[in-house]
Parts: structure tokens; C-alpha cells; sequence
């Protein structure tokens, strides 16, 4: 299970551009690729890539926890905020060095020591103050893990990674959903409507959804067992398998968090749009979250039952505009509601899972890297040319591959992509992220 640490704050102490000092890598490959959104406030920190965790910005909370804005839309996004902040593992109370302490961090505080979290105090904007006297301001706070950073500069935050990765829980309880390597562990993603409870219930049935349920060992997660022609999968922590609740304001009953532990968990992620809305801003970044994670993914085009002919064309085009960027992903019109496309849905699955996991060997490798090379040099940057060696697989899930060679800050981003899709051609690696590792010297 991913864990979960919150930002929380008053206004301007930082807390956003801690967010992205923890969320953002720098691996260029996966970011920043037209199409992809990140959440402004929902991320995943793999600083350490062995011990991710997610981060939630909880935004304007003023005094008493209550959010700034709390009505419509916006304020059914801050009360989500809010709850995860009181059901996060870790919280980190920001504050702003510069300034000072004042009667709103007084008052977030109180509210903070109600809801009982851990928390860790953080003072932000210590650059070029003097570190003691910063400290000092906010001593009556009475913390005993006290964090001096500076979010813009990045001064400060190994130290911070290490102090929030030793008060999160002890891994373990991911592989408690583990125990069974013979299935295949799927995630129905997507924003709120696009159909995963109806496709999840007519993939289960009402009465084996209830009976099967996986109780995960923290919080609600939950998991069930499908067995489908012959074969076993667990659809890990998806929305449409919670029981109805009372409270069913789409917005309320999604749950960034937990689609970003169910991708965290899961081998192949499916990623539902609404064949009638396009793909918005929101299915942009479940989707960088999905490529964020390495996850294979398959695209599940849903409600095509409701387009006319003309609809079709047009969404046939819009998509294909939209999704250029992961064009190796197969995307597969279905309809949950009548049951269509289901069959074609888990052979893309399958296929996927099949990439993601193919393993290759050395020699294999190395030989399509002498062709690819061969075939196409890595050009000449003001005089300076990337001489490539070697390659050898780095892993599956997504398959890695790393490359030795000299001169690689030359490297242009063009030839990266050259390779990636030299590789899965040659391989037939469809429906995965592919990784580049480029290490400089042999
Ligand atoms: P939030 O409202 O808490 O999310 O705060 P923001 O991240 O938006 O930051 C508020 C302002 O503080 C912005 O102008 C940032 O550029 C600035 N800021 C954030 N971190 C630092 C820092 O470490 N040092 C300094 N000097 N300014 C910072
Ligand atoms: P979720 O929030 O992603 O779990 O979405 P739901 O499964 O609750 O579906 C949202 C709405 O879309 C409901 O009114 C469903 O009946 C409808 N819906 C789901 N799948 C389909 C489909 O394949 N075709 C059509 N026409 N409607 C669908």
C-alpha cells in the first residue's frame, strides 16, 4: 500500500513547490511529454525508487482545518484534501521561515493536533536566513523533528526524504496483496462517470463481488478475484468495487489516492474514458500517473454504445489526436453497459502484461543496438558526438534497458526516442512504458 503524507499549511509557505520538489523527477524520458498532465495537488514522490509514496497538497487549509473555498466543485475537491490530510500516514506542517509564525499557523496547528496524525514540522524559505534564529521563532511549537529546507532551491529535502521515509510504516503490507503471483493484478482506472463500477459489476456479477472481496490490512483497500476463460486476475483497489455509499457525489466518492495506490499495485492498468466527453484534463493525469508508475496500460474506450456513426468518426480522431503520445498503447472501444468489446479488452490486456514482463536477454539487446546505431548515428552536437557500447536489460515492468557509452550529455532527445521505438519494434513490446537508462563510461 502506497502511503500517504500531507502538505498542510497556510497560503504562500511553499507548500506547492514542496509538492513538485518531491513529485517531479527529472527523468526526462517519462516527464513532460505534450498530452500528459500532472495533479496540481495529488503526486507520487519516487526520490527513493524503492519506497514511494504519495503527497497530497492540501491547498489553502485555514484555522480549524477549514478550507478556504468550500463550496461546488472546488470545495468538494478542498473537504477531499482535508480528509486525506486526517487519513494520512505523515503529515508535514509547513511553514514559512521567512515570516515567521503567525496566529494562522497557531490555529492549523490546534486543528492538527485533534486530528492526531504524526506530524513533522517544516520550516520552508531558510535560504539565506540564518538557520538558528528561523528555528528558534517556532521552538514553542515543540517539535521534536524540526526540517529547515528550502523547496525552491532543494536545499534540505534529502534530509527531509530520509525523515519522512522513517516515520512511514514499514512496507509489508503491499505484499499482502501479493500472496498470489498466478494472478494477474488489474486496475480499472479513470475519473468519476467513465464506467468502472458497471464494468467491474458485469465483469463480477452483483453477488460474487461481495463474496470475494480481499480485505487489504490498512484502511479500505480492498481487492477481488476474478477468474475469467480460464484465467485468474485480482482487480486491486478500484472505486466500482467499494459498496455503494451513501454520499454519491461523484467527486466526493473518487478518490485520487486510492487510484494512485491501485496503479501502484497493480501490473496492468486499464484506463477508462467516456467515449462521449473526449479525454479531459483529469484522464490526462491518471494517465501520467500510470506512466509516472512504468505501468502497462491498455485504454478502455467506454460508452461507444452511445455514439451515432458521425460521433464515432469524430471521436475516432479526437482520440487518436489526444492519445498520440502513447501510441503504444492499444485502445479498445467496449461498452460496460452491454457487455461488448470485453473479449478484445482482455486479449489487449494480455498482451500488454506479456510485454511488460518479456524478459530479454543480453546478446538480444546488444545486437539491436548495433543495428539501430548503424542504421542511424547519434548526430554531431557543436562537434561533440554520443558514442553508444553496450546495452544490457535492466528489468521488466516496465522493460528497462541501459545504455553505456561516452559523451551522452549530447545525447539529444530525438535519438531517445529513435531507440525507444527501434527497440519496440524489434521486440513487439506494445501496451508498456519502455525505460532508457543512459550511464555515462563502461
Ligand atoms: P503555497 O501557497 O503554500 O502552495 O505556496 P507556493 O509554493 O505557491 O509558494 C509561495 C511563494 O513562496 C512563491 O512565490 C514561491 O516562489 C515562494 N517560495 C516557495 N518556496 C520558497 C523557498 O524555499 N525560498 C524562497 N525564498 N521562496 C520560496
Ligand atoms: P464510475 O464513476 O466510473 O464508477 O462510473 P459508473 O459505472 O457509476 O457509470 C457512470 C454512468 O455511466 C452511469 O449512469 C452508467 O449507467 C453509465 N454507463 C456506464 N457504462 C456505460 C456504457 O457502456 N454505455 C452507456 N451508454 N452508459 C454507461
Amino acid at each position: 500500500m502506497l502511503p500517504l503524507v500531507a502538505l498542510v499549511g497556510r497560503p504562500n509557505v511553499g507548500k506547492s513547490t514542496l509538492f513538485n520538489a518531491l513529485t517531479r523527477s527529472r527523468d526526462a524520458l517519462v516527464h513532460d511529454q505534450p498530452g500528459v498532465t500532472r495533479d496540481r495537488n495529488y503526486g507520487v514522490c519516487r526520490l527513493d525508487p524503492e519506497a514511494p509514496f504519495a503527497v497530497v497538497d492540501t491547498g489553502g487549509i485555514a484555522g480549524e482545518g477549514v478550507h478556504l473555498e468550500t463550496q461546488g466543485l472546488a470545495g468538494a475537491t478542498a473537504r477531499q484534501a482535508r480528509s486525506a490530510a486526517e487519513e494520512s500516514d505523515l503529515v508535514l506542517f509547513v511553514v514559512d521561515g521567512r515570516e515567521g509564525a503567525s496566529a494562522l499557523d497557531d490555529e492549523i496547528l490546534a486543528w492538527l493536533r485533534k486530528t492526531a496524525r504524526p506530524t513533522v514540522l517544516v520550516i520552508n524559505k531558510i535560504d539565506g536566513m540564518d538557520e538558528t534564529t528561523v528555528r528558534s521563532d517556532f521552538a514553542r511549537y515543540g517539535f521534536s523533528d524540526v526540517l529547515a529546507v528550502s523547496a525552491a532551491h532543494r536545499q534540505g529535502i534529502d534530509e527531509l526524504l530520509e525523515e519522512i521515509l522513517a516515520r512511514l510504516p514499514e512496507e509489508g503490507d503491499a505484499e499482502e496483496l501479493d500472496d498470489d503471483p498466478s494472478r494477474m493484478r488489474i486496475a480499472f482506472v479513470g475519473r468519476p462517470n467513465v464506467g468502472k463500477s458497471t464494468l467491474v459489476n458485469r465483469l463480477l456479477g452483483e453477488e460474487r463481488m461481495i463474496a470475494s472481496e480481499v480485505p487489504g490490512t490498512t484502511r479500505d483497500s480492498i481487492a477481488v478475484d476474478l477468474e475469467r476463460d480460464g484465467r485468474q486476475y485480482r482487480l486491486v483497489d478500484t472505486a466500482g468495487l467499494r459498496r455503494k455509499s451513501k454520499v454519491d457525489e461523484a467527486v466526493e466518492k473518487f478518490s485520487i489516492v486510492k487510484t494512485l495506490q491501485a496503479i501502484e499495485q497493480c501490473q496492468v492498468a486499464v484506463l477508462l474514458l467516456d467515449a462521449t466527453e473526449g479525454v479531459t484534463d483529469q484522464d490526462a493525469s491518471v494517465l501520467g500517473a500510470i506512466l509516472d508508475a512504468g505501468r502497462a496500460l491498455v485504454v478502455a474506450i467506454n460508452k461507444w454504445d452511445g455514439l451515432t456513426v458521425y460521433q464515432r468518426e469524430q471521436a475516432e480522431s479526437l482520440l487518436a489526436r489526444k492519445l498520440s503520445f502513447v501510441e503504444w498503447a492499444e485502445a479498445v472501444r467496449i461498452s460496460a453497459k452491454h457487455g461488448s468489446g470485453l473479449r478484445e479488452l482482455f486479449r489487449a490486456i494480455h498482451r500488454a502484461h506479456a510485454s511488460a514482463t518479456r524478459e530479454l536477454g543480453t546478446s538480444e539487446v546488444n545486437k539491436a543496438l548495433e543495428i539501430a546505431y548503424e542504421t542511424n548515428p547519434p548526430p554531431s552536437i557543436r562537434g561533440h558526438v554520443s558514442k553508444l557500447r553496450f546495452v544490457h536489460p535492466g528489468g521488466t515492468n516496465p522493460p528497462t534497458f541501459i545504455v553505456h557509452g561516452t559523451r551522452l550529455k549530447v545525447l539529444p532527445e530525438s535519438y531517445k526516442r529513435y531507440l525507444e521505438n527501434f527497440f519496440r519494434k524489434r521486440f513487439k513490446l506494445v501496451g508498456t512504458p519502455v525505460r532508457f537508462v543512459f550511464k555515462e563510461g563502461v
